[in-house]
């Protein structure tokens, strides 16, 4: 897509620090990363978000998310790892591409990727159930 970043470096029209590559991803490092070997899994096909990229293209982007995690928490010793991705600006989603955050995580490394717990009764949860399956 035209305007694109992320189109234009899973494509090699921008130089990119690329961990991985086949016919139809990148993996980049991101360079405002969360840890060190932050990672993003871009399709080199332009779909905004997970609602409009195909089954099997997030299919095959969790395959090669597996790859390269596997290769990062050997090469760089991560303690743990965070595999993320925001749709939508209300979701954090920042650049409008899909795109998998893959973020090796290590002791005391001051971040904090999980989310505050609420606490809905018994009554709101199964009302939310009845709405999302009904
Ligand atoms: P989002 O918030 O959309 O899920 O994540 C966008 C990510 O892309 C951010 O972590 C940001 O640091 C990264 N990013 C934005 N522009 C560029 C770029 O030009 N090159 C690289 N390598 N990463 C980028
Ligand atoms: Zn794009």
């Amino acid at each position: 897509m035209d305007g694109c970043i992320f189109c234009k470096i899973a494509n090699g029209e921008i130089p990119s620090n690329t961990i991985f590559e086949n016919d139809e991803f990148r993996v980049i490092l991101d360079n405002g990363p969360a840890t060190k070997g932050h990672a993003l899994v871009l399709p080199k096909k332009h779909y905004a978000d997970l609602f409009e990229i195909p089954e099997e293209t997030v299919a095959n982007a969790a395959i090669v998310a597996k790859k390269v995690a596997q290769n990062i928490k050997e090469k760089l010793n991560c303690d743990g790892l965070n595999l993320v991705q925001n749709n939508g600006a209300t979701a954090g989603q920042t650049v409008m591409h899909f795109h998998l955050h893959i973020i090796p995580r290590y002791e005391n490394d001051g971040q904090h990727i999980l989310w505050k717990p609420t606490s809905p009764s018994a009554e709101e949860l199964v009302d939310i159930k009845n709405k999302i399956v009904g």
